[in-house]
């Protein structure tokens, strides 16, 4: 279906209408449930812009909240599904998206779903699906990595993140914020910062700063590899100790008994063992671990 509203309702995102939905249910902010809704229609428009939906599209929103930003997506995509963990808001989005046809409420743990069963059940009919969300801050990490390693057919992932957070999944080598998350974003996705957001556009002000990524999903990785889950070894051994070079965080993990292994796998990578983990590109960590990997260390 074309989806959508019969009558233009009324915004969600103001602070009186987010003021008032939450008097009248009598809810209560939950901390431990990373609550922090957005009460700002022109971010919320900058989310959506970014996402690049149409009327062909599918969207899948974590942590829908009272539903601000489920309404423009529902205006702008065919499909919208909103998975939400805290049962109180199950009545609230039921009210606050009413008008549209096109809205799925899921109640649950987004990390315990079946994201491929749900795929298959809500996105037959669309040419591409994105996932667009203010994320709860105490799991983003686990959340972006489930949807990137289930392999989902995704073309875009536009999130509002902690702004350290995504600083971070964006970074360059030799930067202080490069690590082990930027490598493993990177292989999968083209990561770009849309912008950073103050804390007054979310109700109750989270006490760190905030802003909204952009990943575009690769459609093949970044770099080849001999095998996806020891070039992630490979890459989390290099970043174990950040001070430390690249040769002392390697032998660490791979054990002293194995020095000549080691030692004849750094040169056949040509890749300086001195150097710092963090100065590698995702084309060295992919040299690197193809090296150890032939040398035998698996
Ligand atoms: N989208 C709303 C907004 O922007 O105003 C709310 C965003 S709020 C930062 C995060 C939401 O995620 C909350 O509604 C919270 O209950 C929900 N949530 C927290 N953990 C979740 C999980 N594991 N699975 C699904 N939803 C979760």
């Amino acid at each position: 279906s074309g989806g959508g509203r019969h009558s233009k309702p009324a915004e969600v995102a103001t602070p009186k209408r987010t003021q008032d939905i939450i008097k009248r249910h009598g809810f209560s902010f939950k901390k431990s449930l990373g609550q922090n809704f957005l009460i700002d229609s022109n971010i919320l428009r900058k989310i959506v812009a970014a996402a690049g939906l149409d009327k062909s599209k599918g969207a899948l929103e974590i942590g829908p909240g009272i539903g601000a930003l489920t309404q423009h997506l529902a205006e702008e995509a065919a499909v919208v599904t909103a998975v939400e963990i805290d049962e109180r808001l199950i009545p609230i989005l039921g009210e606050v998206l009413s008008d549209y046809d096109n809205v799925e409420i899921v109640h649950g743990d987004v990390l315990g779903l079946d994201l491929h069963e749900l795929f298959r059940r809500r996105y037959a009919d669309v040419t591409g699906v994105s996932v667009v969300a203010n994320l709860p801050y105490y799991v983003t990490t686990p959340i972006l990595m489930k949807l990137l390693e289930d392999k989902l057919p995704l073309e875009h992932i536009v999130v509002m993140i902690q702004k350290e957070v995504a600083e971070r999944m964006a970074a360059s080598p030799g930067s202080k914020a490069y690590g082990s998350l930027s490598v493993a974003v990177q292989y999968y996705c083209e990561p770009e910062l849309v912008c950073i957001v103050p804390h007054t556009v979310f109700i109750p002000q989270p006490n760190v700063d905030s802003a909204v990524i952009k990943l575009s999903l690769r459609k093949v990785p970044a770099v080849q590899t001999p095998d996806e889950a020891f070039f992630f070894r490979t890459v989390q051994a290099s970043f174990a100790q950040r001070r430390k070079t690249l040769w002392n965080n390697l032998q660490s993990w791979i054990g002293k008994d194995k020095r000549e292994l080691l030692e004849r796998a750094m040169t056949q990578s040509g890749i300086d063992p001195i150097r710092r983990g963090e100065t590698l590109s995702l084309d060295e960590f992919a040299k690197l671990s193809f090296a150890l990997y032939e040398a035998g260390i698996r």
